[in-house]
């Protein structure tokens, strides 16, 4: 249903600098992000509306696009707009202190819950798919996932070579929005990666923006370029034209053992996400287009092949994880029994980090200055001297990132960290230390906002793995608290059926009003993580509630 509209942009400029279009910051920042998500920049296809991750958008249709932008401006400070999958849908009478904008994403009632059901009646124009950021305006292009994948890699070095990836050859494939940050956040660990993607513009777009070093086209000599990289230590990124399955296949017929492997195709859609390996990719095209159900069915086939090599390849003593895109299940949907035998990475990496509280907390300069960045840069690095790894990721963003649209910023923190750094933020804003108000938020994958069972909730320690009543307490409480937007999503990361998940942004304005929110949002949000993780029975997590003064009920002690 995508209208024959294209993405206009002049029209679709967002704005920056110190002056209002709209009624008030909160709304302003609204506006500004929902269009910096579109930017050609930040949006991987923004003529269909598509942000990133598959078909993950940021509004319904240009029609609802104008409509939202009409909205934004409209909207009082004493009130809310509502929006449904992408479109808005009204506005209503609340008060100063809660969301201006509240955002339900792709929810769909269970047993309806499946691919086939949302493609109906996405045809029908009745549906978004949201992803998680591209749906809830906070998609900062790829640095946003550059730094959770870094602490993956480096949490993967700490365990299996000794604190560094110096040496290692590490394997993937999909250089997409979020797989784009890949290859840079395995150099950033000093090790080689060499990564399989089909559409050359997207290897192109990544060398453009710095976040890849080599495009190679022969599969040959990208092996060998990466295992002489390997040898002498050296530092490189390459990405390789070719199918995932294609690559592995050839490792495994050249007895190439990756030391660590793992894939970021978008396989939590395999009608959009993931090209078959059997057919050409003009053939795959006009394959998708004409019939949809023949390609789903080789997509599925490949997935399940792509994951059969993983675990050969894995067998043979490749340090193998899921990188959080379903295609574990797709391959066992498949009947690959044990397609579950390697771990996602979550309960592989970064679980520990969740029980701290800790999640991509992340945040824009309104301004649009990269200057903006740089203060708060300097903010957070003084305020944590302690912290080394995120010294080091200061340091190495500030290098090596360049930013896509409107400038931003984002780092892991936990509980106690991220209500700290919202207030100096808003101090900044106050004093004019920064030239515009600083937009706050975070990936809906964080601590206490998601239950999705084959990524952050797999293998939770009391089974509770799809219990999704925790995103939705998370959307409620950040609703009551006084979030500037609060969204609630459905499918995002793994696809229709597989995860519930929450997200919030709140604006630090410099004044008063912002303060008192800010404190309660960023001290609750995190601390849905800490109660969720403790509930589940995680002692770091419950040290994590001790140390501040997070009341927990789960148990009379
Ligand atoms: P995207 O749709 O923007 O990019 C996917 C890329 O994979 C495309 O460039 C596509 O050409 C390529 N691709 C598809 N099939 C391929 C194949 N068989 N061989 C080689 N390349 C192929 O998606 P994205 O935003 O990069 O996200 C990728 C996946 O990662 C999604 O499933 C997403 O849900 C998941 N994800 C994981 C995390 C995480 O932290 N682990 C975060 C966000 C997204």
């Amino acid at each position: 249903h995508t209208a024959t509209r294209k993405y206009d942009p002049v029209k679709y400029k967002t704005p920056t600098g110190d002056q209002l279009h709209c009624k008030g910051w909160i709304q302003e920042a609204a506006l500004r992000m929902l269009l910096n998500n579109l930017d050609p920049q930040v949006a991987e296809r923004p003529d269909d509306l598509i942000v990133y991750g598959g078909r993950g958008k940021a509004a319904r249709n240009f029609e609802a696009l104008d409509l939202i932008i009409k909205g934004l401006k409209d909207l009082e400070n004493d009130e809310t707009l509502l929006i449904q999958s992408g479109k808005p849908v009204g506005i209503l009478k609340t008060h100063p202190d809660t969301p201006r904008i509240l955002i339900s994403n792709s929810q769909l009632v269970p047993r309806w819950a499946t691919w086939e059901h949302f493609d109906e009646l996405e045809k029908k124009g009745l549906m978004m798919y949201g992803q998680m950021t591209a749906g809830s305006w906070i998609y900062i292009g790829s640095q946003g996932i550059v730094q959770g994948t870094y602490e993956t890699y480096a949490a993967a070095a700490h365990k299996h070579f000794g604190g560094t990836l110096k040496g290692t050859l590490n394997v993937t494939a999909g250089l997409g929005g979020m797989g784009g940050a890949q290859p840079l956040a395995i150099t950033m660990n000093e090790g080689v990666a060499l990564i399989a993607e089909v559409e050359k513009w997207r290897i192109e777009k990544r060398l453009e923006t710095k976040y890849l070093d080599l495009l190679m086209e022969d599969i040959d000599e990208a092996i060998d370029r990466a295992l002489a990289a390997k040898q002498k230590g050296e530092v490189l990124s390459i990405g390789v034209c070719c199918n995932a399955v294609t690559l592995l296949e050839r490792l495994i017929e050249r007895k190439v053992i990756p030391d660590t492997l793992t894939d970021q195709t978008s396989a939590h859609d395999p009608l959009i996400g993931y090209w078959p390996h059997t057919i050409s990719y003009e053939q795959a095209k006009v394959l998708r287009e004409q019939n949809p159900k023949q390609y789903t069915d080789l997509a599925y086939d490949s997935m399940c092949r792509h994951v059969e090599l993983m675990l050969q390849l894995q067998q043979l003593g490749a340090i193998t994880f899921d990188y959080g895109n379903n295609i574990r299940a797709r391959a066992q949907e498949r009947g690959l029994q044990n397609a579950f035998d390697f771990p996602g990475f979550v309960p592989a990496y970064i679980r520990p980090l969740f029980c701290e509280g800790k999640g991509p907390f992340r945040w824009a300069a309104l301004s649009g200055d990269p200057a903006d960045i740089a203060v708060t840069d300097q903010v957070i690095s003084e305020m944590f001297p302690g912290n080394k790894s995120l010294q080091r990721w200061l340091k190495l963003a500030k290098e090596k990132i360049a930013f896509q649209g409107l400038p931003a910023r984002i780092c892991w923190l936990g509980q106690g960290e991220r209500e700290k750094a919202g207030l100096a933020f808003n101090e900044l804003v106050r004093t004019g230390k920064v030239k515009a108000p600083i937009v706050i938020g975070r990936d809906h994958l964080d601590t206490g906002s998601v239950a999705s069972p084959n990524r952050e909730t797999e293998a939770m320690m009391d089974g509770s793995d799809a219990v999704a009543d925790w995103p939705l307490l998370n959307a409620l409480v950040n609703t009551a608290g006084g979030a500037s937007w609060v969204s609630l999503h459905h499918g995002g990361g793994v696809g229709m059926g597989y995860s519930i998940h929450a997200g919030m942004v709140i604006v630090a304005d410099g004044t008063e009003a912002a303060a008192a929110r800010l404190s309660r949002v960023l001290r609750n949000d995190p601390g849905m993580g800490v109660i969720r993780h403790a509930d589940a029975g995680y002692d770091t997590a419950k040290e994590t509630a001790a140390e501040h003064g997070l009341d927990i009920r789960t148990r009379l002690n």
